[in-house]
């Protein structure tokens, strides 16, 4: 089932990050770790009387935006900005000010953005710590956005009120998405890299469309083929970009639409353009990709266009690898969309990678592995001089793979441990393209664990 998307927005230090932070900050601790990566979140899925949504933080979707030194002006233009970013792409809008600073007309200009558009709004008046602040959140009533909701970001209380609201705004539960069983491939990356270029180059050469389905509910075009006898579905996040009254500029810090395109793939190409080079923005969604748990692949496109005597293969895999570093295990392809070169290879790499995500080792043998790797490298001993120590380990689920590890004190495995333990399993086992993720659990843990990414 697709999520729905509930996007906070508001003028910078009303508290967004904050309450963001209350909402998935259970989550976000694990996600750190398994990333690699050290980048705040910006969306993370939350749980609400039974009901799955993913929240977004927006103020952290645009690059820049916490800059403190921001003149008023531009900051008042940035949060019209992510006011009609939540308006285009989320299902419900968490509009938040300030009780403290009351009613400024900034707010207002927001909330008259908010009132022409058709999305649900909730208003949240946030620093609302004592019973005064609560009962001046009355005056808000003046922004016609309906009752405003008294909270504290920072204590917690409150929130169930808004997370109500918010619930009782979602809209109503999709059907299941019906699976045909096809390798869900989605096509991502910055705008200009190729991406419809790319798709339709694989399309034409493939000459066997099945349908082209413009998403009704989604943002994302699905094209289905075969390839090689593979049903693919082909999530294109290009197709429909140029809606919507999103000004030019804007449109390229806006990952929502990736973002959801993300959650419907087993595997995410993320392509490059060769001639401008990796962006913070390419880095940025590579992260995304693995922290939901899916396939990455790098994808160099335009590579026609780069002059090899001066920048040759070898340099810009190195220059690809340095920036991914935090995915060495992600393929890198050079190509061209336009001259059709090395096109259809993403494919090919696409199932290699479904198939590693798909692959199970066997308990014995994984633990002739983990027996090896700590005769080797014995973990370090805890406090007092005990022994840490890890008595087996199995594969608990593929797609996305994951490892149960079991310890009499699993909360002391390093990350730099765990790290080792991935690298010797990666060492013998590849699982290119795909996070793999280790659990560690004491011995009388129930050894029941589910991660979610798999489709
Ligand atoms: P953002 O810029 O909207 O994301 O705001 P932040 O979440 O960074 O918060 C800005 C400041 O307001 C921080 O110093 C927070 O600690 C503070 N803050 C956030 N929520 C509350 C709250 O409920 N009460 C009070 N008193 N301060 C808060
Ligand atoms: P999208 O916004 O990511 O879907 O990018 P498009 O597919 O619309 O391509 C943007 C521009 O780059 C168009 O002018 C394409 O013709 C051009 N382009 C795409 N792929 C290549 C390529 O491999 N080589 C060259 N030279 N141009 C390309």
């Amino acid at each position: 089932m697709e999520k729905p998307i509930v996007a906070i927005v508001g003028r910078p230090n009303v508290g967004k990050s904050t309450l963001f932070n209350k909402l998935i900050g259970e989550r976000r601790a694990i996600i750190a770790d398994e990333a690699g990566t050290t980048r705040d979140r910006q969306y993370g899925e939350t749980i609400w009387n039974g009901r799955v949504f993913t929240i977004v933080d927006t103020a952290g979707l645009l690059v820049g935006d916490d800059d403190p030194n921001l003149p008023l002006a531009e900051i008042v233009r940035r949060t019209h900005q992510q006011a009609q970013l939540a308006i285009d792409e989320a299902d419900v809008i968490v509009f938040m000010v300030d009780v403290r600073e009351g009613l400024i007309a900034a707010d207002e200009e927001v909330a008259a953005l908010l009132r022409r558009s058709s999305k649900p709004v909730v208003l949240g008046v946030n620093k609302a710590d004592t019973e005064d602040r609560r009962q001046n959140a009355v005056e808000f009533y003046n922004l016609g956005l309906g009752d405003p909701i008294a909270l504290s970001a920072y204590h917690g209380t409150g929130s169930g009120d808004l997370l109500d609201e918010i619930v009782n705004n979602l809209p109503a539960g999709q059907e299941e998405e019906e699976d045909d069983n096809s390798l869900k491939i989605a096509i991502v990356g910055r705008p200009n890299v190729g991406k419809s270029s790319l798709l339709n180059k694989l399309v034409g050469e493939e000459r066997v469309v099945v349908s082209n389905i413009p998403g009704t509910t989604r943002d994302s075009i699905d094209t289905k083929l075969t390839y090689k006898g593979t049903p693919i579905t082909l999530i294109d996040t290009a197709g429909i970009r140029r809606r919507g009254s999103i000004e030019q500029g804007i449109e390229r810090y806006s990952v929502l639409r990736t973002m959801k395109a993300i959650e419907r793939c087993q595997i995410a190409l993320l392509l490059i353009d060769a001639k401008e080079g990796p962006t913070a923005q390419d880095t940025h969604v590579a992260g995304m990709v693995l922290e939901a748990n899916k396939g990455l692949a790098i994808i160099v496109n335009k590579w026609d266009l780069i002059d090899k005597a001066k920048f040759s293969y070898e340099d810009a895999k190195t220059t690809m690898s340095e920036v991914f570093h935090f995915a060495p295990y992600a393929p890198i392809e050079f190509i061209s969309a336009k001259t059709g070169q090395r096109a259809t290879k993403v494919l090919d790499i696409a199932q290699t990678i479904q198939s590693e995500r798909a692959k199970r080792i066997s308990t014995s043998d994984i633990n002739n592995l983990l027996r090896a790797a700590v005769r080797e490298h014995p973990p370090t001993a805890m406090h007092k001089g005990a022994h840490l120590r890890l008595f087996y380990a199995t594969q608990a689920q593929a797609e996305p793979p994951v490892f149960l590890f079991f310890s009499n004190a699993p909360e002391q495995v390093h990350f730099g441990y765990k790290r080792y333990l991935e690298n010797r399993i990666r060492e013998q086992y590849g699982f290119i393209g795909t996070p793999i993720i280790l659990v560690f659990k004491g011995r009388e843990e129930e050894q029941t664990v589910s991660v979610s990414g798999k489709r």
